[in-house]
């Protein structure tokens, strides 16, 4: 179908004239048209091929047309394509099942959402009833989504210009040992520092008034900022002291993407409860949901929960998602993935942050990793400038256009080339993508100024 310019032409023209994209002026955009995608590849109808380090949007995780996935997929669509929430159906209770099996100690059940804002919105809601209190903390530097409560919740510029729609959320600053806001000098102190920062913040509000911590286990977009030791068995200890729900927000980095089936899972603690999305299913079919501790279950045994959606558990998206269960088993991609991320990526972009002076720090685990760009390394100034747009980002912008111009797909956030391609891919194409990354490094080289 490459070159068939006709068939391109209509799709640029079909999206330009009736689709309306997200978070764009609608008039300042144009997006590539794709033919088709492959395992951890995609063409567009020219039959220019990216290697995808970016999984779309950090939800493919067993990348393209994975046969297990369509074969389920087409399977349930034969047998019975949708019914609704208030019915009992085999692949619902099957990938409840295995969710709460390989959740935390104490995991009950699971809400089954459409997506990962309304995941939040509901856990949320949970935590309000159970509870009984208004307040919920979250983080700066966070995404939790773009619906109402979860874009107040979110700590970056998206939330911006939405203003506040949920009045009951607090932020706070959580820990970032490479531009610390406690002017700690080891991730010891940097954790100690942003404990002592919440414990303040909830005295300050109120501990009786406050429902719920949310936060991601691993922050994604924001950064793939780690948790230092003692940090989140740091914040569960403060919510039981006060008697406020732990929310992990696995959206992004749950099913696998951290070598762990939930992030969290790495740091030996048990939320209250967990939201999940994206690699549940890895997208086939849109899906998200929250799993429930024993004791918010509880609340709403006797008593009615005020909530649902008319596709909650829908059966095409819960067959793919039993179906990822099975592949991950098949395939060992939790042990690759931890493999891969230790002895491939690690070494390769501590490598390339000795070598080039634009790379301010390398973080990451599993494959989930950022490379901080900096103007300074000294002062650690960033490449542009926080939430940097046209002009002022055409540093940045450059390195991620040599990118794509060398045939590899980056995850761009801010300051940042962030590594998250599908858990599937080979250590060639690891190696052949990160090999990209090290050439368009040589770009960020040219803006240093020290
Ligand atoms: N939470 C996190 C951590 C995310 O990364 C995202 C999306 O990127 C969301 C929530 C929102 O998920 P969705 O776009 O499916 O609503």
């Amino acid at each position: 179908q490459f070159g068939d310019t006709e068939a391109q032409r209509e799709v640029r023209a079909n999206d330009r004239q009736y689709v309306f994209h997200s978070w764009s002026a609608q008039g300042a955009i144009n997006p590539l048209p794709i033919a088709k995608g492959e395992g951890v590849r995609f063409w567009d109808y020219d039959g220019t091929e990216y290697l995808d380090f970016s999984s779309q949007l950090v939800n493919l995780n067993l990348g393209h047309q994975h046969p297990g996935l369509v074969q389920a997929i087409q399977e349930q669509a034969g047998r019975l394509a949708t019914i609704q929430p208030a019915m009992a159906n085999d692949v619902r209770g099957e990938l409840a099942k295995r969710i709460v099996e390989h959740s935390f100690e104490g995991a009950r059940s699971v809400f089954f959402t459409n997506g990962g804002a309304d995941a939040i919105e509901y856990a949320v809601r949970m935590a309000r009833h159970h509870t009984g209190r208004q307040k919920v903390l979250s983080r700066y530097r966070s995404y939790h989504g773009s619906t109402g409560t979860a874009i107040t919740l979110t700590g970056e510029p998206r939330r911006w210009a939405n203003g506040t729609l949920d009045a009951g959320v607090v932020h706070f600053i959580g820990p970032y040992p490479y531009r610390s806001a406690f002017y700690a000098e080891t991730p010891e102190q940097e954790s100690e520092r942003a404990l002592a920062h919440l414990r303040q913040t909830i005295e300050l509000e109120g501990p009786d008034t406050i429902a719920a911590i949310i936060l991601e286990s691993v922050t994604g977009t924001n950064g793939i900022l780690i948790p230092p030791p003692g940090y989140l068995a740091g914040v569960r200890a403060l919510c039981d002291e006060f008697g406020i729900m732990l929310v992990c927000d696995e959206v992004m980095a749950g099913f696998g993407r951290t070598g762990e089936w939930f992030a969290y899972q790495a740091f030996g603690v048990n939320p209250d409860l967990v939201t999940f999305a994206k690699g549940v299913n890895s997208g086939y079919v849109p899906l998200g949901g929250v799993v429930i501790s024993e004791a918010i279950h509880a609340t709403f045994e006797q008593r009615a929960f005020p909530g649902g959606l008319t596709y909650s558990g829908h059966p095409l998206a819960c067959a793919a998602g039993v179906a990822t269960f099975d592949i991950f088993e098949e395939e060992g991609i939790l042990e690759r993935v931890r493999d891969l991320g230790e002895r491939v990526v690690r070494p390769r972009l501590e490598a390339m942050a000795a070598k080039h002076p634009a790379v301010g720090e390398v973080r990451g685990t599993g494959l989930f990793w950022a490379i901080e760009l900096v103007k300074d390394p000294a002062t650690r100034e960033p490449l542009i400038p926080f939430n940097a747009a046209g002009e002022a980002a055409a540093p940045f912008n450059a390195v991620v256009a040599a990118c794509k111009a060398a045939g590899l797909w980056p995850f761009a956030a801010g300051n940042r080339l962030q590594v998250a391609p599908p858990l599937i891919i080979s250590e060639d194409d690891l190696i052949a993508g990160l090999e990209i990354i090290d050439a368009a490094l040589d770009v960020a080289d040219g803006y240093v100024t020290a």
